[in-house]
């Protein structure tokens, strides 16, 4: 109609964060959303990031044993990852970061480690030796490192939402790599189609279709960084009890909620937990629902998602 057209449209995609960013705003201020939306994705990325030496989590990881200052945002996170891993039974664990750095997946150089240097990194992961005050923060065993891969992705995805809104935008996506957020329903007024990725085919093709409005649909997957060695998939969520990739028989788990900061966090426990754990934690929160597809292409769905996920490809079985 013509309403619809005289509505403002801004795209834009960036690498940040490690991945892939892409954004769509529609509203009279929405180049400007967006814009401050990839820059607000920046910040945070030079806060939370391992590797950039001005970063919080830089700092933490290479002053053990040191109170250091940490800003308030970063500490959202490092709260927010604490609190899931005490209630997951450690299975997200922020101080995955030793055992991360050993497999070096997504990097030049993955190797299977030896056994010895499994051990060694195990016995530098436990959140218990990160201690948390009100604005520092401190590593309690030299070699421990903190890695917020599996959770700063969606407290990013909250942030811009917050970005979006205070420029009164109404309708709008973000994907950071996997984890979407969709704000208020499509310009037209029915919801936005957010594919789940097909964990066996290029990025793009999707094997089911949720509707969602003012939702977060955020997926891990053992295909999005990985390598192959003698035949066998490494991939890059571990198993902080075993420091190997987790193994599940588990293609992807993908959360679909109203919080993407939490809802990043879920994801990757879940993954973790594997199918029978993780379907019973989502199902005994509220408002928190869960796709899981094992390596037989079966799917799994918690309750609350019968009416608004839609298969799209025969080859996947719908259990019911
Ligand atoms: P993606 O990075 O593809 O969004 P996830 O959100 O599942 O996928 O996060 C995976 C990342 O989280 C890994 O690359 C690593 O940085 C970190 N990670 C790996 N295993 C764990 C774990 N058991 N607990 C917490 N973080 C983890
Ligand atoms: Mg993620
Ligand atoms: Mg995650």
């Amino acid at each position: 109609s013509n309403k619809e057209e005289k509505i403002p449209q801004a795209d834009d995609s960036a690498f940040l964060m490690d991945t892939l960013v892409q954004m769509r705003a529609h509203g009279e201020n929405a180049e400007k959303a967006v814009e401050a939306s990839m820059e607000r994705i920046r910040e945070l990325e030079n806060l939370m990031s391992k590797t950039i030496e001005t970063s919080d989590i830089y700092k933490l990881n290479n002053s053990p044993e040191m109170k250091i200052d940490i800003n308030q945002e970063s500490m959202k996170v490092l709260k927010k990852a604490v609190n899931y891993a005490e209630q997951t039974d450690g299975n997200f664990d922020p101080t995955i970061g030793a055992l991360v750095e050993l497999w070096g997946i997504g990097t030049k150089n993955p190797e299977v480690p030896s056994e010895s240097e499994i051990k060694r990194a195990l016995s530098n992961t436990g959140y218990q030796y990160l201690k948390l005050y009100d604005s520092s923060a401190e590593i309690t065993r030299p070699g421990v490192k903190v890695d917020l891969g599996g959770i700063a992705k969606g407290f990013a995805a909250e942030e811009v939402k917050k970005v979006v809104e205070n420029y009164g935008i109404e309708h709008a996506f973000v994907n950071l790599g996997g984890n979407v957020l969709v704000i208020g329903d499509k310009v037209d007024g029915t919801p936005w189609k957010i594919g789940i990725q097909d964990p066996r085919k290029d990025r793009g093709n999707v094997m089911a279709i949720v509707d969602a409005v003012d939702k977060t649909i955020v997926t891990s997957g053992n295909y999005e960084r990985y390598f192959e060695k003698d035949g066998k998939i490494y991939h890059h969520i571990i198993d902080p009890k075993t420091g190997y990739p987790a193994e599940n028989n588990l293609l992807s788990v993908s959360i679909i909620s109203e919080n993407s900061f939490d809802a990043d966090a879920l994801s990757t426990a879940v993954y973790v937990m594997g199918l029978k754990k993780g379907m019973k934690f989502i199902e005994n929160m509220e408002d928190v629902n869960v796709m899981i597809i094992t390596e037989d292409l079966d799917v799994y769905i918690s309750s609350g998602l019968k009416d608004i996920v839609e298969i799209k490809d025969s080859d996947f079985n719908l259990i019911e």
